[in-house]
């Protein structure tokens, strides 16, 4: 599949015309592409590489004559992020970044350190219009998708900043990536690409909050990634309450998908469930829980609740956390605790672009 986008571009004299987002572009997409201005098929290799790696303009593009440079400057964009704030965690040197876009959008993105490497969390849309009660990033709904050639920018810019290779990433920043399906999926092929950053799609999670025509149209490609369903409730009246998605596809319409999705690609599952104090942590719905997970080979990733300005939800005592996961575990559901990284510069899914956003707009610099 090639996806090409245009956007709009000014030139001098304000005349606008579109060019296409070559970043987001395969080496087949950017082979056809060379081949219509009539270049060798070796400068195909040489452009996707240059594009995967994260050059920021075609000027950089050593090999690459400077006549096609600028014929490809004239036809095309190179998708880039551009650092709006960074803050280094004193305690484990984790990094997160509210990256503006070129239309002045503001996304999120997060680099963590981890013995085994190095993972970014990046966005997938600017927003979210899934509105769960308990996120930053659904506040004000979707603003627009980001192409697969943003979501590339955002590892591409941390790798670079920190002169670090990037061995993971986790799709789980800013945005549903199952909303935003295709340009998704042209990033996992991309970003998997062994002439590009290669990164292994075993070394990729994608997170979903339960979009059930998603997860079977993912199916179908096999990749395999891990799924990570934020599934955060234990029964349809709980996560009717905070998460209305499961309006459209109930708890146990969900299940079935990620039972039909592991029939095909044999893999883990991962669940993602938020305690939620006198929400969702009772002995009850721990027991719930695991009755609702039989029958899937699955693992439980208990996150203690972020506080976000705008609602009550508060986290469970360290106490509380623990007791339900041992409650799983003594009922055979392997779940951890999710370390925080980063807390002193703690902010989750949403919350550090809605506050830049807010110091931006009280200084009224935009
Ligand atoms: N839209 C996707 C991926 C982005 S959200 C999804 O919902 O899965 C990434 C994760 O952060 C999700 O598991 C989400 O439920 C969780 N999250 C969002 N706000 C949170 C909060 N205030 N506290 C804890 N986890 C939160
Ligand atoms: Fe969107 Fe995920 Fe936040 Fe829900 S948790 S509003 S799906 S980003």
């Amino acid at each position: 599949m090639t996806v090409f986008t245009v956007r709009s571009c000014k030139k001098a004299g304000d005349f606008i015309y579109p060019k296409l987002d070559i970043r987001s572009l395969d080496l087949e997409g950017v082979t056809k592409l060379v081949d219509s201005l009539g270049q060798p098929k070796f400068r195909a290799l040489q452009l996707f590489k240059w594009l995967q790696s994260g050059v920021e303009s075609f000027d950089e593009m050593t090999n690459i004559p400077a006549a096609l440079r600028q014929q490809l400057d004239d036809m095309c964009y190179i998708a880039t992020v551009k650092a709006l704030r960074k803050y280094v965690s004193q305690i484990d040197g984790t990094v997160k970044y509210v990256y503006e876009l070129y239309d002045g959008e503001l996304i999120e993105s997060v680099l963590m350190k981890y013995e085994y490497g190095y993972t970014v969390c990046i966005s997938t849309q600017v927003g979210c219009r899934m509105g769960c009660k308990f996120c930053a990033s659904g506040l004000y709904g979707l603003t627009r998708n980001l192409t697969a050639s943003e979501m590339l920018a955002q590892i591409t810019y941390a790798a670079r900043d920190n002169d670090i290779r990037v061995s993971n990433v986790v799709m789980m920043g800013m945005g549903e990536p199952l909303d935003n399906f295709e340009n998704s999926v042209q990033f996992l092929k991309l970003v998997s690409d062994e002439n590009g950053i290669n990164i292994g799609l075993r070394h990729i999670s994608l997170s979903t909050s339960g979009v059930v025509s998603g997860i079977q149209k993912l199916a179908e490609y096999n990749f395999p990634i891990t799924l990570s369903i934020s599934l955060h409730a234990p029964n349809d009246d709980i996560r009717n309450k905070t998460m209305p998605v499961n309006k459209k596809w109930n708890i146990d319409a969900l299940l079935q998908a990620c039972k039909e999705y592991q029939k095909i690609t044999t893999r883990r599952i991962s669940f993602e469930y938020a305690l939620i104090e006198g929400v969702n942590d009772s002995d009850d719905n721990a027991r719930e829980l695991a009755k609702k997970l039989k029958g899937i080979m699955c693992h439980v990733n208990l996150i203690p609740a972020n506080p976000v300005k705008e609602n009550t939800f508060k986290k469970p005592d360290r106490k509380a956390i623990i007791a339900f996961q041992k409650k799983l575990e003594s009922l055979g559901v392997n779940a951890t605790i999710r370390r925080t990284l980063g807390a002193d510069i703690d902010a989750s899914c949403g919350q550090l672009k809605k506050k830049t956003k807010e110091e931006i707009d009280g200084a009224n610099i935009c």
